[in-house]
């Protein structure tokens, strides 16, 4: 069923705390956490809770869900003192995007130059 837990998902498993990570933020429906391979000083990851594949398929089957990562990729870049200076929040959706962890994330980068277009 849409939203439930998967067995073999890396980031239903951070949800579970079956696998660490380092969190950032946390409420009832998501979570923030660094990511483990940072591609900037700061490099944090918004995830739902519920499982979703991607950014499309949250936004379609539970639109206020989606929203409530964009207002938590927000408050990730004012709580990191990025949000003056400019930031990033991006959905690789698709394998030749670069997404290799199909349960929804937002990319929240600051604290260096970003360049557009992006790579
Ligand atoms: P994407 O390539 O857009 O699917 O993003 C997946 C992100 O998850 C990558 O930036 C990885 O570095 C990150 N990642 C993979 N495993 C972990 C983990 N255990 N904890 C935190 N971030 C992770
Ligand atoms: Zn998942």
């Amino acid at each position: 069923m849409a939203g439930e837990p998967q067995a073999d998902c890396l980031f239903c498993k951070i949800v579970a705390r079956e696998v660490p990570a380092t969190v950032v933020r946390e409420t009832e429906t998501t979570l923030a956490f660094r990511d483990i391979n940072p591609q900037a000083p700061t490099h944090v990851l918004v995830i739902p809770k519920a499982h979703y594949p991607d950014a499309a398929s949250l936004a379609a089957g539970a639109p206020e869900l989606a929203a409530d990562v964009l207002r938590e990729a927000g408050a990730v870049a004012v709580e990191e003192k990025t949000a003056g200076s400019g930031y990033r929040v991006v959905f690789n959706t698709g394998s030749g995007a670069g997404q290799t962890v199909f349960h929804a994330h937002a990319h929240v980068l600051a604290g260096r130059g970003l360049e557009w277009p992006p790579g």
